[in-house]
């Protein structure tokens, strides 16, 4: 296997791009890419060995939306209530 040099193009898994992209070496360490940076949106990142980001991301956002599906419908009945009440309240006033 060759040397990686710097400014070497490389595949990765970019974060930003959420997928494979082409890399440029911008730092070397123990003769292995050490950062890398996007050639789609230049964002600079340790080297991931074309490995996506474990599925947190995922699992986060599912969760996420767990959470919020159980916190709105919660919050329009609270805003629903007191309007309803108010109105009643005006009607007998
Ligand atoms: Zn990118």
């Amino acid at each position: 296997m060759r040397d990686v040099r710097l400014g070497d193009e490389i595949d990765d898994y970019c974060v930003k791009c959420r997928r494979i992209t082409n890399h440029l070496v911008v730092s070397i360490l123990n003769r292995e890419p050490a950062k890398v940076r996007c050639r789609t949106c230049y964002h600079e990142h340790d080297y991931r060995r074309e490995e996506a980001p474990p599925k947190k991301d995922a699992k986060k956002e599912a969760l996420f939306k767990e959470v919020l599906s159980s916190i709105d419908p919660a919050a329009a009945e609270q805003d629903a209530a007191p309007k309803k009440a108010t109105k009643a309240r005006g009607k007998k006033s």
